[in-house]
């Protein structure tokens, strides 16, 4: 498949594509769309920036137009449920955009912001309503809207909602919707209780994925800083005066290790923002465009808080912790080398615990990492990692409670993201000529760790010896 055309979208649909800047459909939407416009359920393995969007978006877009009816008051034709308030509003602004030309009407179902204008939007019926799960029950409960009618459902990162502890609420949203439906699902990863999920809700489904979650961006340059824990903050400090950064994201685990990183770069004259669930939404929005318009440089974010933010130009993503999930760590990194750009990944590691996550992310990406090593005491119980020591991890998913989902009241379309012919992220363009990740057999403050380096490409074995920086 070539172009859009080939699909035989709407013209209304190819027209708004191509004020996009969209020349060639992405390969998971190469694969998508097709099944989706044919009836078919979908169960799609893709991240975020594989233009996953619009592999949903346009074939719903298409058959919502072939048979446009008069949407009863609080009912709605497609339910899109998504993890985070950020993505949901990306998801709307999608479908908007590719519909600008259709005239779709469509409604934004967040929580955290009284529901009265949601209430209200939904009384006339929409086509097309975006949600986190646990608004839309709360909407359902409060009889402002019947699920009755939908036509289509599709769940947005199923494997992210399902760690936020979302799954009670997508039973029972799913149990309220008519059995003759399509359903779309798209999940990053597919582990045993998502693809259990998946067959509960989907009818013969076609299934379809494009680059595995252990393909790491080949043009990011991955670097691991071995530190001492009392000098995260001011290595962290360091690096963000070193480095030659248009837009760093930096990484915590937690909303207070966000607040104190802000407070450790504001005493090392560091301007820095921070977002996360106990932030209002009024200023996550205000940072995020800040951090889009460059005029902030530095944004340290949680993993809920940064998931489905869509910024190109983010030169650094730092994890100032790592985290336990190793595919997190994917997807983080994933957050630079956006649209053909190249990025730096860099991950201050301290303790055995951390190191223990390392060697599981070295595990499921394939990669030895090698380590910067500027600790000045040996930890207790410490000993050199090598290779060998990745270990297979049972893979852990926590369970976060869902008081972390925050939410707000539709404001109708947003300001959209960035987007043009080139602005595929790092699973959409593979062209370029490889780059091995940050090397340095023993390049600057590397001590003892001999690395070999293997390609990213899951299937490629061939090991050779990291390039001196
Ligand atoms: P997504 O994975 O849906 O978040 O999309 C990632 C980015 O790729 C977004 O900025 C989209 O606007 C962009 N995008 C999606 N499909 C295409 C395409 N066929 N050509 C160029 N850019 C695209």
């Amino acid at each position: 498949m070539t172009s859009f055309q080939d699909f035989g979208l709407a013209d209304a649909i190819t027209r708004a594509l191509r004020e996009e800047g969209y020349q060639t459909p992405t390969p998971i939407q190469a694969q998508t769309i097709p099944f989706a416009l044919e009836g078919r359920d979908v169960i799609g393995i893709a991240q975020t920036g594989t233009g996953k969007t619009a592999a949903f978006a346009l074939p719903i877009l298409h058959r919502l137009l072939e048979r446009r009816t008069k949407v009863p008051s609080k009912t709605c034709r497609v339910v899109v449920l998504s993890p985070t308030r950020e993505l949901s509003g990306q998801i709307l602004d999608s479908f908007n955009a590719y519909g600008r030309h259709i005239g779709v009407t469509s409604a934004l179902a967040i929580g955290g912001v009284p529901m009265g204008r949601q209430v209200r939007a939904l009384m006339g019926g929409v086509e097309i309503l975006v949600a986190t799960p646990g608004r839309l029950i709360d909407l359902v409960q409060s009889n402002a809207l019947k699920l009755g009618q939908v036509e289509f459902l599709v769940l947005d990162e199923a494997d992210r909602m399902l760690d936020m502890g979302f799954i009670n609420d997508i039973r029972k949203i799913v149990a309220k919707l008519p059995a003759k439906r399509q359903t779309l699902f798209f999940s990053a990863t597919m582990p045993k209780d998502i693809a259990e999920l998946a067959s509960q809700m989907l009818q013969d489904p076609a299934r379809v994925a494009v680059t595995p979650v252990s393909s790491t961006a080949e043009r990011i340059t991955q670097r691991i800083i071995q530190v001492d824990h009392a000098a995260k903050a001011t290595h962290l400090a360091e690096l963000l005066k070193q480095e030659p950064i248009e837009r760093a994201l930096v990484f915590t685990r937690t909303k207070h290790g966000a607040d104190k990183v802000v407070k450790g770069l504001a005493k090392a004259g560091i301007a820095s923002n921070a977002i996360h669930g106990n932030k209002s939404q009024n200023h996550r929005e205000r940072v995020l465009a800040a951090f889009r318009s460059g005029e902030i440089r530095t944004l340290i974010a949680t993993d809920i808080a940064a998931r489905g933010i869509d910024v190109d130009g983010i030169s650094h993503v730092v994890n100032f912790d790592l985290p336990n999930v190793p595919e997190t760590y994917v997807h983080r990194i994933g957050r630079t080398a956006r649209a053909g750009a190249e990025g730096t990944a860099i991950s201050l590691i301290a303790g055995a615990e951390e190191m223990g996550y390392l060697r599981n992310i070295e595990r499921l990406i394939r990669i030895a990492l090698p380590r910067e090593d500027r600790r000045t005491a040996r930890e207790p119980g410490h000993r050199e990692p090598s290779h060998r020591d990745t270990v297979a991890t049972p893979h852990h998913r926590p369970h976060a409670a869902r008081g972390n989902e925050s939410v707000q009241a539709s404001k109708g379309p947003r300001r959209r993201r960035r987007s043009g012919a080139n602005n595929n992220a790092q699973q959409i363009n593979r062209q370029e000529p490889r780059r091995a990740s940050h090397g340095g057999g023993k390049s600057e403050g590397i001590q003892g760790v001999a690395v070999l380096h293997r390609e990213s490409r899951p299937n490629n074995h061939r090991n050779r010896r990291q390039q001196p920086r």
